[in-house]
């Protein structure tokens, strides 16, 4: 059944009465690139720009750092681009960016926290970020990890915008900033969920512990309702409001998202085409009962239970 429905999906993601969700790729690297284009994404929602540099031992230059990611950028001539700025730290530690030994480094300074005190980093990578926009030709957007409060993404905007870059926007992956996504997004242009960490924040379960996988299960209602608000936040203000983590790639959660009210879903590359196809199979109406039938189970597997149900 999945590869009949493949074979339906127009590469537009949208729902079978025309309800606009753009399925877009996440990219770490020019192959992933290549692979998400290929696979008929129509554009990148996360480039992970910090998977560049995880063995680098001294910070990229600014034109080292431009031709890495116009490589990345040149599959999306004229599409949009989302380029995440370091998220460094915890899971993902830079060894000329993380900050000295913490005793939590998921909760210490990472992401855009780093770039409060070392703001000359930032600036030099949206310097080359604008360089590979325009190399490449791609409708480039950039948007901060780890932001926990509006004051916060206002700062990171007005830097994007100060670098010349004309879209600015920010994760939602604290649960804090979940709660205030309508002020959030009353400062910039966009925002994006990533579900990986709002789950590990949500539940106080460390992402990379196998024995508390159970928690962090994206098909957990506390985490659909907060992620609910998010999309709430983003019909009432009518900005864009995305979801780049791992729960995007799962089809039928897919669906559950929509109907949440998000406006784009990205995945890596093996994922567009089963989310597409699901899209393609259903109304956004189902879309929305799918969501209001997942936000009132009690536990996962009876969220998942009862969207097939709905469907
Ligand atoms: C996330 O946290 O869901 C996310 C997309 O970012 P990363 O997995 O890179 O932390
Ligand atoms: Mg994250």
């Amino acid at each position: 059944a999945e590869a009949r429905t493949a074979i339906e999906w127009n590469g537009t993601g949208n729902t079978s009465d025309g309800h606009r969700v753009k399925v877009l790729g996440n990219v770490g690297s020019a192959t992933d690139a290549k692979a998400a284009a290929d696979a008929g994404a129509e554009g990148v929602g996360l480039f992970r720009t910090e998977f560049c540099y995880l063995d680098a031992p001294a910070e990229p230059t600014v034109s080292e750092q431009l031709a890495s990611y116009t490589a990345v950028l040149k599959p999306f001539r004229g599409k949009p681009v989302i380029v995440r700025t370091l998220d460094a730290g915890a899971d993902k530690p830079l060894q000329f960016l993380s900050p000295d030994a913490e005793p939590n480094p998921a909760l210490g300074v990472r992401g855009l926290r780093i770039a409060f005190d070392r703001p000359d980093v930032l600036d030099r990578q949206l310097e080359a970020i604008a360089g590979a926009a325009e190399d490449s030709g791609a409708e480039v957007s950039v948007m901060a990890p780890m932001v926990a409060t509006a004051e916060e993404a206002a700062w990171f905007a007005d830097r994007v915008r100060a670098a010349g870059i004309p879209r600015a926007g920010v994760m939602i992956e604290i649960p804090a900033a979940a709660l205030v996504a309508q002020e959030i997004l009353g400062v910039v242009d966009f925002v994006s969920i990533g579900t990986n960490d709002l789950a590990q924040y949500t539940f106080a379960a460390d992402r990379q512990l196998g024995a508390v996988a159970k928690l962090n299960d994206p098909w957990q209602p506390a985490l659909l309702r907060l992620i609910g608000l998010i999309g709430r936040a983003a019909k009432v203000t009518g900005k864009p409001a995305g979801v780049c983590g791992e729960a995007a790639a799962d089809p039928q959660l897919a669906l559950v998202l929509a109907g949440l009210g998000l406006t784009s879903l990205s995945m890596n590359a093996p994922a567009v085409r089963s989310v597409g196809a699901s899209l393609a199979s259903v109304t956004y109406k189902q879309c929305e009962a799918a969501a209001q039938a997942a936000l009132a189970a009690a536990d996962p597997a009876s969220a998942r239970a009862a969207v097939k149900a709905a469907l």
